[in-house]
């Protein structure tokens, strides 16, 4: 057993539904630009393939609990995504093979610091601080699966108004090329988790917002920006 110098941080968890043993978090990936109408609204060519950027495991939030308005930013947006869990390892996984690594999908939130990302962008600056912030990745329980991928509605509201109404099938990359995609640049490993990229809708949130997203056939997941 190893000792620690300071005290040891805690593995983050994300619970799984029907179990009561949780899924730890290894890292957060997140696939950006990943459905071509949000990439219009961003300014995108439509040419742009996505990308991938990361957020820190301990970035998430657990299902009943609130994310706090995060500081030095005047611009919060929400992007709803179906999130891959991944259960089993492995690299330079041919697109084939990608999905036998998929332990289950949950529904998150990449919370994003808009006006620090415009200003990174412009720059041409890292993104950490605009995406990768403390309680940036609110999430639901992880429902395991297996076989074929959530292709079905993925919608937000904000104070029960619908801002993203879109569907899955329309991602660019799906989730096969996402996870075969990512193999090529990391090695993957049991607890890491995928946020595959929002539709179109982004908008700011306000202290006091009630967020409300689901993935059909995936789950649900509710916050309050407190
Ligand atoms: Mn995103």
């Amino acid at each position: 057993m190893t000792a620690f110098v300071v005290e040891a941080p805690p593995v983050p968890t994300v619970p799984v539904e029907g179990q009561a043993a949780a899924f730890p978090v290894r890292r957060i990936l997140c696939v950006g630009r990943n459905y071509a109408a949000h990439r219009r609204e961003m300014g995108g060519d439509d040419r742009d393939p996505p990308f991938f950027f990361a957020k820190p495991a301990d970035a998430v939030v657990t299902p009943g609990a609130n994310p706090a308005y995060p500081p030095r930013t005047a611009n919060l947006h929400h992007e709803i995504e179906l999130v891959v869990a991944i259960g089993r390892g492995g690299a330079d996984v041919a697109p084939e093979a990608a999905l036998d690594l998929v332990y289950g999908y949950a529904v998150g939130v990449d919370l994003t610091r808009r006006d620090l990302q415009s200003t990174a962008k412009d720059k041409g600056q890292p993104w950490d601080s605009a995406k990768g912030f403390d309680a940036s990745a609110p999430i639901s329980a992880i429902r395991p699966w297996t076989g074929a991928p959530p292709q079905g509605r993925i919608r937000l509201s904000v104070n029960g108004e619908t801002r993203q109404d879109a569907t899955v099938a329309d991602m660019i990359w799906n989730v096969a090329e996402i996870v075969a995609e990512a193999s090529k640049l990391w090695r993957l490993a049991p607890g890491d988790l995928i946020f595959t990229g929002t539709p179109e809708g982004v908008g700011p949130l306000l202290r006091g917002d009630r967020v409300e997203g689901e993935v059909e056939g995936v789950g649900r997941l509710a916050f309050e920006v407190a």
